[in-house]
Protein backbone atom coordinates (compact mmCIF):
# COMPACT_ATOMS: atom_id res chain seq x y z
CA UNK A 1 0.00 0.00 0.00
CA UNK A 2 1.24 3.46 -0.70
CA UNK A 3 0.62 5.24 2.31
CA UNK A 4 2.35 8.70 2.66
CA UNK A 5 1.70 11.93 3.18
CA UNK A 6 2.38 15.17 1.16
CA UNK A 7 5.81 15.41 3.47
CA UNK A 8 7.05 12.04 2.08
CA UNK A 9 6.20 10.38 5.92
CA UNK A 10 5.28 7.13 5.72
CA UNK A 11 4.34 4.44 8.82
CA UNK A 12 7.35 2.13 9.55
CA UNK A 13 7.25 2.03 13.47
CA UNK A 14 4.60 0.75 15.26
CA UNK A 15 4.72 1.34 19.40
CA UNK A 16 2.30 -0.86 20.91
CA UNK A 17 0.85 -0.07 24.67
CA UNK A 18 0.23 -3.19 25.28
CA UNK A 19 -1.56 -2.54 29.07
CA UNK A 20 -1.73 1.15 30.63
CA UNK A 21 -0.57 0.10 34.27
CA UNK A 22 2.80 0.55 35.64
CA UNK A 23 4.66 0.12 39.09
CA UNK A 24 6.35 3.31 39.18
CA UNK A 25 4.79 6.80 39.54
CA UNK A 26 6.64 8.86 37.82
CA UNK A 27 5.83 12.11 38.42
CA UNK A 28 5.66 12.99 34.43
CA UNK A 29 2.77 9.89 34.37
CA UNK A 30 0.69 10.20 36.68
CA UNK A 31 1.90 13.31 39.06
CA UNK A 32 3.89 10.90 41.08
CA UNK A 33 0.33 9.29 43.01
CA UNK A 34 1.03 7.36 45.39
CA UNK A 35 -1.42 5.08 44.34
CA UNK A 36 -0.74 1.14 44.82
CA UNK A 37 -2.25 -0.60 41.68
CA UNK A 38 -3.12 -4.48 42.54
CA UNK A 39 -1.82 -5.52 39.00
CA UNK A 40 -2.79 -9.12 39.17
CA UNK A 41 -6.44 -8.83 38.55
CA UNK A 42 -6.29 -6.11 35.90
CA UNK A 43 -7.60 -7.34 32.76
CA UNK A 44 -5.19 -7.46 29.75
CA UNK A 45 -6.32 -7.88 26.17
CA UNK A 46 -4.76 -11.39 25.23
CA UNK A 47 -1.24 -11.60 23.22
CA UNK A 48 -3.39 -13.02 19.96
CA UNK A 49 -5.18 -9.45 19.99
CA UNK A 50 -2.26 -7.97 19.52
CA UNK A 51 -0.68 -10.40 16.99
CA UNK A 52 -4.03 -10.53 15.13
CA UNK A 53 -4.05 -6.32 14.80
CA UNK A 54 -0.19 -6.19 14.23
CA UNK A 55 -0.17 -8.53 11.75
CA UNK A 56 -3.02 -6.94 9.84
CA UNK A 57 -1.20 -3.46 9.77
CA UNK A 58 2.39 -5.47 8.99
CA UNK A 59 0.12 -6.49 5.53
CA UNK A 60 -0.39 -3.17 4.92
CA UNK A 61 2.59 -1.17 6.11
CA UNK A 62 5.62 -3.26 5.64
CA UNK A 63 6.66 -2.55 9.23
CA UNK A 64 10.12 -2.41 10.17
CA UNK A 65 10.55 -1.93 14.08
CA UNK A 66 7.64 -3.46 16.22
CA UNK A 67 8.44 -1.41 20.01
CA UNK A 68 6.73 -2.66 23.03
CA UNK A 69 5.38 -0.65 25.87
CA UNK A 70 3.06 0.56 27.97
CA UNK A 71 2.12 1.36 30.78
CA UNK A 72 4.83 -1.37 32.03
CA UNK A 73 4.79 -4.14 29.07
CA UNK A 74 7.16 -6.20 31.85
CA UNK A 75 3.62 -6.81 33.68
CA UNK A 76 2.03 -7.71 30.67
CA UNK A 77 1.67 -11.67 30.95
CA UNK A 78 1.68 -13.29 27.76
CA UNK A 79 5.08 -10.98 26.78
CA UNK A 80 7.37 -13.63 25.78
CA UNK A 81 4.56 -15.72 23.75
CA UNK A 82 3.94 -11.96 21.95
CA UNK A 83 7.12 -11.98 20.92
CA UNK A 84 7.28 -15.43 19.31
CA UNK A 85 4.44 -14.25 17.68
CA UNK A 86 5.65 -11.04 16.24
CA UNK A 87 8.81 -12.64 15.11
CA UNK A 88 6.57 -15.18 12.93
CA UNK A 89 4.41 -12.47 11.31
CA UNK A 90 8.21 -11.33 10.45
CA UNK A 91 8.63 -8.06 11.63
CA UNK A 92 12.79 -8.41 11.86
CA UNK A 93 13.39 -5.67 14.61
CA UNK A 94 11.20 -6.43 17.92
CA UNK A 95 12.22 -3.80 20.46
CA UNK A 96 10.91 -2.69 24.53
CA UNK A 97 10.58 0.54 26.28
CA UNK A 98 10.70 -0.43 30.25
CA UNK A 99 11.07 0.65 33.16
CA UNK A 100 13.35 -2.39 33.57
CA UNK A 101 12.11 -3.02 37.38
CA UNK A 102 10.87 -6.67 36.97
CA UNK A 103 13.70 -6.92 34.35
CA UNK A 104 15.93 -9.60 36.23
CA UNK A 105 13.96 -12.54 36.20
CA UNK A 106 12.30 -11.76 32.61
CA UNK A 107 15.36 -11.18 30.76
CA UNK A 108 16.73 -14.77 29.69
CA UNK A 109 12.59 -15.86 28.69
CA UNK A 110 12.56 -12.36 26.78
CA UNK A 111 15.90 -13.03 25.04
CA UNK A 112 15.00 -16.20 24.20
CA UNK A 113 11.72 -15.60 22.87
CA UNK A 114 13.48 -13.15 19.93
CA UNK A 115 13.51 -9.41 21.90
CA UNK A 116 16.81 -7.85 20.60
CA UNK A 117 16.99 -4.56 22.07
CA UNK A 118 15.17 -3.18 25.30
CA UNK A 119 15.25 0.71 25.89
CA UNK A 120 15.22 1.19 29.95
CA UNK A 121 13.83 4.61 31.51
CA UNK A 122 16.45 5.42 34.07
CA UNK A 123 15.85 9.34 35.30
CA UNK A 124 17.65 9.21 38.50
CA UNK A 125 21.21 7.01 39.62
CA UNK A 126 20.53 7.90 43.77
CA UNK A 127 17.54 6.10 46.01
CA UNK A 128 16.62 9.76 47.12
CA UNK A 129 15.78 11.02 43.33
CA UNK A 130 14.63 8.36 42.10
CA UNK A 131 11.79 7.84 44.97
CA UNK A 132 11.42 11.99 44.04
CA UNK A 133 10.43 11.12 40.37
CA UNK A 134 9.11 7.45 40.11
CA UNK A 135 7.72 6.93 44.11
CA UNK A 136 9.53 3.38 44.36
CA UNK A 137 12.47 2.21 46.05
CA UNK A 138 15.03 -0.43 45.40
CA UNK A 139 16.57 1.43 42.38
CA UNK A 140 19.08 -0.95 42.55
CA UNK A 141 16.38 -3.77 40.79
CA UNK A 142 16.47 -1.71 37.70
CA UNK A 143 20.59 -1.90 37.64
CA UNK A 144 20.63 -5.42 38.53
CA UNK A 145 17.69 -5.61 35.66
CA UNK A 146 19.81 -3.82 33.26
CA UNK A 147 23.11 -6.22 34.15
CA UNK A 148 20.68 -9.58 33.39
CA UNK A 149 19.80 -8.38 29.95
CA UNK A 150 23.30 -7.36 29.16
CA UNK A 151 24.54 -10.93 30.29
CA UNK A 152 21.62 -12.42 28.20
CA UNK A 153 22.94 -10.75 24.79
CA UNK A 154 20.09 -7.88 24.73
CA UNK A 155 21.12 -5.01 23.62
CA UNK A 156 20.27 -1.65 26.15
CA UNK A 157 19.55 1.67 26.12
CA UNK A 158 19.10 4.44 28.72
CA UNK A 159 16.39 7.38 28.24
CA UNK A 160 16.47 10.03 31.32
CA UNK A 161 13.76 12.34 31.37
CA UNK A 162 15.10 15.32 33.22
CA UNK A 163 12.96 17.91 35.04
CA UNK A 164 13.89 21.46 36.18
CA UNK A 165 13.59 21.23 40.14
CA UNK A 166 13.45 17.71 40.49
CA UNK A 167 16.55 15.57 39.23
CA UNK A 168 19.10 18.10 36.96
CA UNK A 169 21.26 16.86 39.41
CA UNK A 170 21.51 14.06 38.38
CA UNK A 171 22.54 14.33 34.82
CA UNK A 172 25.91 13.67 35.00
CA UNK A 173 25.87 10.73 37.68
CA UNK A 174 23.73 9.16 34.71
CA UNK A 175 26.37 10.12 32.21
CA UNK A 176 29.32 8.53 34.29
CA UNK A 177 27.06 5.29 34.91
CA UNK A 178 26.43 4.63 31.17
CA UNK A 179 29.61 5.75 30.02
CA UNK A 180 31.22 3.25 32.30
CA UNK A 181 28.81 0.29 31.51
CA UNK A 182 29.30 1.45 27.49
CA UNK A 183 25.47 1.71 27.45
CA UNK A 184 24.28 4.02 24.88
CA UNK A 185 21.81 7.14 26.81
CA UNK A 186 19.50 9.64 25.71
CA UNK A 187 18.35 12.45 27.56
CA UNK A 188 14.18 13.82 27.08
CA UNK A 189 12.91 17.15 27.53
CA UNK A 190 9.85 16.84 29.25
CA UNK A 191 6.56 16.70 27.23
CA UNK A 192 3.54 18.88 27.69
CA UNK A 193 1.59 15.66 27.87
CA UNK A 194 -1.27 14.50 30.50
CA UNK A 195 -1.72 17.13 33.31
CA UNK A 196 1.81 18.39 32.13
CA UNK A 197 -0.04 19.61 29.33
CA UNK A 198 -0.59 23.28 30.34
CA UNK A 199 2.59 23.21 32.44
CA UNK A 200 5.60 21.26 31.09
CA UNK A 201 7.41 24.59 30.50
CA UNK A 202 7.49 25.18 34.10
CA UNK A 203 9.62 21.69 34.19
CA UNK A 204 11.78 22.33 30.95
CA UNK A 205 15.17 21.46 31.58
CA UNK A 206 16.03 22.51 27.78
CA UNK A 207 18.47 20.84 25.12
CA UNK A 208 21.19 23.76 25.92
CA UNK A 209 21.09 23.14 29.24
CA UNK A 210 21.52 19.64 28.83
CA UNK A 211 24.63 20.12 27.27
CA UNK A 212 25.80 23.31 29.61
CA UNK A 213 25.70 20.86 32.14
CA UNK A 214 27.78 17.82 30.50
CA UNK A 215 29.86 20.30 29.15
CA UNK A 216 31.04 20.49 32.83
CA UNK A 217 32.51 17.19 32.97
CA UNK A 218 33.64 16.42 29.17
CA UNK A 219 34.05 18.13 25.75
CA UNK A 220 32.16 16.72 22.72
CA UNK A 221 31.06 17.56 19.21
CA UNK A 222 28.05 17.17 17.57
CA UNK A 223 27.31 14.76 14.94
CA UNK A 224 24.91 14.39 11.84
CA UNK A 225 21.20 13.78 12.51
CA UNK A 226 19.74 10.38 11.02
CA UNK A 227 16.93 10.32 9.01
CA UNK A 228 13.32 9.85 10.82
CA UNK A 229 15.60 9.64 14.22
CA UNK A 230 14.39 10.74 17.35
CA UNK A 231 17.26 12.08 18.71
CA UNK A 232 20.65 14.33 18.36
CA UNK A 233 23.78 13.37 19.29
CA UNK A 234 27.09 13.97 20.66
CA UNK A 235 30.50 12.41 20.87
CA UNK A 236 32.89 13.10 23.56
CA UNK A 237 36.74 13.68 22.70
CA UNK A 238 37.10 9.96 24.28
CA UNK A 239 34.89 8.49 21.97
CA UNK A 240 31.72 7.89 24.14
CA UNK A 241 28.22 9.07 22.42
CA UNK A 242 25.07 10.75 24.45
CA UNK A 243 21.65 11.52 22.64
CA UNK A 244 19.25 14.56 23.25
CA UNK A 245 15.50 13.92 22.26
CA UNK A 246 14.60 17.63 22.22
CA UNK A 247 11.21 17.79 21.49
CA UNK A 248 10.77 21.25 22.66
CA UNK A 249 14.20 22.87 21.56
CA UNK A 250 14.27 20.68 18.24
CA UNK A 251 10.95 19.07 17.25
CA UNK A 252 11.33 16.20 14.90
CA UNK A 253 8.08 16.11 13.68
CA UNK A 254 8.64 16.55 9.79
CA UNK A 255 10.18 12.98 9.04
CA UNK A 256 8.05 11.07 11.83
CA UNK A 257 7.74 7.57 11.09
CA UNK A 258 6.01 6.59 13.89
CA UNK A 259 2.67 5.12 14.31
CA UNK A 260 0.77 4.16 17.88
CA UNK A 261 -1.73 1.46 19.31
CA UNK A 262 -2.68 1.37 22.49
CA UNK A 263 -3.92 -0.99 24.78
CA UNK A 264 -7.70 -1.16 23.62
CA UNK A 265 -6.50 -1.93 20.20
CA UNK A 266 -7.06 2.62 19.15
CA UNK A 267 -4.12 3.81 16.90
CA UNK A 268 -2.95 7.47 16.90
CA UNK A 269 -0.62 8.97 14.03
CA UNK A 270 1.04 11.85 16.07
CA UNK A 271 1.30 11.87 20.09
CA UNK A 272 -0.25 15.16 19.84
CA UNK A 273 -3.44 14.05 18.64
CA UNK A 274 -6.32 13.14 21.63
CA UNK A 275 -8.30 11.45 19.05
CA UNK A 276 -8.19 7.65 19.19
CA UNK A 277 -8.83 5.71 15.82
CA UNK A 278 -10.49 2.82 16.87
CA UNK A 279 -9.67 -0.54 15.13
CA UNK A 280 -12.10 -3.38 14.60
CA UNK A 281 -10.88 -7.01 13.75
CA UNK A 282 -13.36 -7.22 11.35
CA UNK A 283 -12.22 -4.22 9.22
CA UNK A 284 -12.06 -4.99 5.48
CA UNK A 285 -8.76 -3.63 4.20
CA UNK A 286 -11.00 -0.51 2.32
CA UNK A 287 -11.81 0.43 5.94
CA UNK A 288 -7.95 -0.24 7.81
CA UNK A 289 -6.98 2.16 4.45
CA UNK A 290 -9.02 4.40 5.22
CA UNK A 291 -8.16 4.73 8.91
CA UNK A 292 -4.83 4.69 8.22
CA UNK A 293 -4.94 7.70 6.34
CA UNK A 294 -6.85 9.11 8.85
CA UNK A 295 -3.67 8.46 10.95
CA UNK A 296 -1.22 9.82 8.89
CA UNK A 297 -3.17 13.26 8.71
CA UNK A 298 -2.75 13.94 12.62
CA UNK A 299 0.73 14.00 12.06
CA UNK A 300 2.56 17.82 12.92
CA UNK A 301 4.86 19.07 10.69
CA UNK A 302 6.67 21.38 12.72
CA UNK A 303 5.56 21.66 16.76
CA UNK A 304 4.73 19.43 18.89
CA UNK A 305 1.91 20.48 20.68
CA UNK A 306 1.31 17.56 23.19
CA UNK A 307 -2.03 16.40 24.30
CA UNK A 308 -4.34 16.16 27.68
CA UNK A 309 -3.66 12.21 27.27
CA UNK A 310 -0.65 10.87 29.99
CA UNK A 311 1.72 8.40 28.00
CA UNK A 312 0.59 5.90 30.52
CA UNK A 313 -2.97 6.10 28.14
CA UNK A 314 -1.55 6.75 24.56
CA UNK A 315 1.81 4.17 25.23
CA UNK A 316 5.03 5.81 25.75
N1 LIG B 1 6.96 1.93 31.70
C1 LIG B 1 7.82 1.99 30.59
C2 LIG B 1 9.02 2.87 30.86
O1 LIG B 1 9.11 3.43 31.96
O2 LIG B 1 9.89 2.96 30.00
C3 LIG B 1 7.18 2.38 29.27
C4 LIG B 1 6.17 3.47 29.29
S1 LIG B 1 6.72 5.03 29.89
C5 LIG B 1 5.29 6.00 29.55
C6 LIG B 1 7.90 5.44 28.64
C7 LIG B 1 8.64 6.69 28.77
O3 LIG B 1 7.89 7.77 28.27
C8 LIG B 1 9.01 7.20 30.13
O4 LIG B 1 9.96 6.51 30.78
C9 LIG B 1 9.53 8.55 29.76
O5 LIG B 1 10.82 8.42 29.22
C10 LIG B 1 8.57 8.94 28.67
N2 LIG B 1 7.60 9.93 29.13
C11 LIG B 1 6.38 9.76 29.65
N3 LIG B 1 5.78 10.94 29.90
C12 LIG B 1 6.67 11.88 29.53
C13 LIG B 1 6.66 13.30 29.53
N4 LIG B 1 5.61 14.01 29.95
N5 LIG B 1 7.75 13.93 29.06
C14 LIG B 1 8.83 13.24 28.62
N6 LIG B 1 8.89 11.91 28.59
C15 LIG B 1 7.83 11.24 29.04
Amino acid sequence: MKLNDPYGRKFKTLRVSLLNTCNLNCFYCTMGSEEDINFDHRPQKPAAFFSQIISRLHENLDLETIRLTGGEPLLYRELPELIRNLKAIGISKISMTSNGYLLGRQAVALQQAGLKSINISLDAMDEVSFYKMAKRKHLDRILSGIDAALDCGIEVKLNAVIMKGMNQDQILPLVHYAFGKNIPIRFLEVMSMGHLHQDADRYLFSQQQLLDTIARKYQFKRLPRAASATSNYWQTTEGNTFGIIANNSEPFCSDCSRLRLDAEGNMYGCLSSNHPIKLNPADNDFTLKEKLQLAMSQKQLHHFVGSELSMLQIGG
